[in-house]
């Protein structure tokens, strides 16, 4: 039954397809490689780094979510943010956001010092530093929103109105919402990027990533690249994202639902000093959000009083919550973004980018959200105790 049911397509992903024994749930194809059917007589798949039928089964579906034409799984997000590069070669433009996903930072800095292509650097929140970078004419334009830490939301429609008049393609890095949450190509992107490690697998269980292109020459150009440079994900890291996909949308209502519940009991607590979530009113991208976002996501940040020793006992004490890096996953995470995640970043360069020593961030599980609260305020309650 064709649907554009999205919640519906994630569930019935390649059910009911096995046309030998009838299992509901496909195999899972292990095989390297894969017969002809006679000499000069080729199959579907030959060989699992080019083609593989559960990865092709994630690929089609993770398309289809986000409404683009192709979908290409690779080993890892990062591998996903590698591939695009492909497109680009020693004398085009990538515009990337300042506060971008730290290894996507690096990645795409340190290509560009070998000269592969050249990068500008710039917040795409700056009218002024957006019109100077598309006056330049890049060919493509890379967009995360919601940005980490602070979930910094960018306009996606609007940049790519104008990156189209430039003659620009746009990237967007989706993984803080996914497809469910926000369709990017929908707004006028030309590719999406996921970090599939995050909320698509949902269990914290597989490191995976993937691109969806809107267009199908595209995808073809860019499947070709992820053939030819070997980064296609493995079988089975696609069959548990299978796995974890189905329940996406179930998830993220929960996700949701506790993180509403978290965001109201911080805003009343007198130890927070600020919180950073896009589902606030006060918050930058509160209107972006609504506009283009089809849920505020379950990812924020808070500050807290009492500098580092509050911070330090907010982290001794709390328990339900694992001090981890990384985001959507079922369980709740908490991490402190000067430390752990934006390390690397020189502590100016990190005030700069509005990350202080106090911010600390939440990827809210679905947990009883009543453990979830009580953890966090034994912990707050912690910090503020002399
Ligand atoms: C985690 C993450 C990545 C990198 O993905 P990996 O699967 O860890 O390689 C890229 N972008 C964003 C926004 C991420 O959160």
């Amino acid at each position: 039954m064709k649907t554009d049911k999205l919640a519906t397509i994630a569930v019935r992903a390649g059910i009911n397809t096995d046309q030998h024994h009838g299992a509901v749930v496909p195999a899972m194809h292990l095989s390297t490689t894969y017969s002809l059917k006679g000499f000069k007589e080729k199959r579907d798949f030959d060989y699992s780094r080019t083609g593989n039928p559960t990865r092709a089964n994630l690929a089609e579906v993770i398309a289809e979510l986000e409404g683009g034409s192709r979908g290409i799984i690779t080993s890892t997000g990062m591998s996903a943010l590698h591939l695009i590069c492909q497109i680009l070669s020693s004398n085009d433009t990538l515009v990337i956001p300042h506060d971008c996903y730290g290894g996507s930072y690096r990645l795409f800095t340190h290509l560009a010092e070998r000269g592969q292509f050249k990068l500008i650097v710039i917040d795409q929140n700056n009218a002024d530093e957006l019109a100077g970078a598309l006056a330049l004419k890049p060919k493509l334009i890379l967009l995360e929103s919601p940005s980490n830490p602070l979930l910094r939301l960018v306009d996606i429609k609007a940049i790519c109105a104008k990156s189209k008049q430039a003659g620009a393609l746009v990237a967007v890095d989706n993984t803080f919402l996914s497809p469910f949450l926000q369709k990017p190509l929908s707004l006028g992107a030309d590719i999406v990027i996921h970090s599939t490690t995050k909320f698509i697998n949902g269990h914290s269980d597989v490191v995976g990533g993937a691109v969806v292109t809107k267009d199908d020459s595209l995808g073809e150009e860019l499947a070709w690249w992820a053939n030819c440079i070997g980064i296609t994900g493995s079988a089975f890291d696609s069959f548990m994202t299978l796995r974890g996909i189905k329940t996406l949308p179930i998830r993220l209502r929960q996700h949701q639902e506790n993180t509403d519940k978290v965001v109201a009991y911080l805003k009343a607590h007198p130890a927070v000093e600020a919180i950073y979530y896009p589902g606030l009113e006060d918050h930058l991208g509160h209107e972006i959000a609504k506009a283009q976002q089809m849920g505020f996501g379950s990812m924020l940040s808070f500050e807290i009083k009492g500098g580092d020793e509050a911070v330090t006992k907010l982290f001794a004490n709390i328990e339900l919550f694992t001090l981890a890096q990384s985001l959507g996953g079922v369980e709740s995470l908490i991490s402190h973004p000067s430390s752990m995640t934006h390390a690397g970043m020189a502590i100016e360069a990190q005030i700069a980018a509005g990350i202080k020593q106090n911010l600390i961030r939440l990827s809210v599980g679905i947990e009883d959200v009543e453990d979830i609260l009580a953890d966090l305020d034994n912990a707050l309650a912690a910090s503020q105790r002399v």
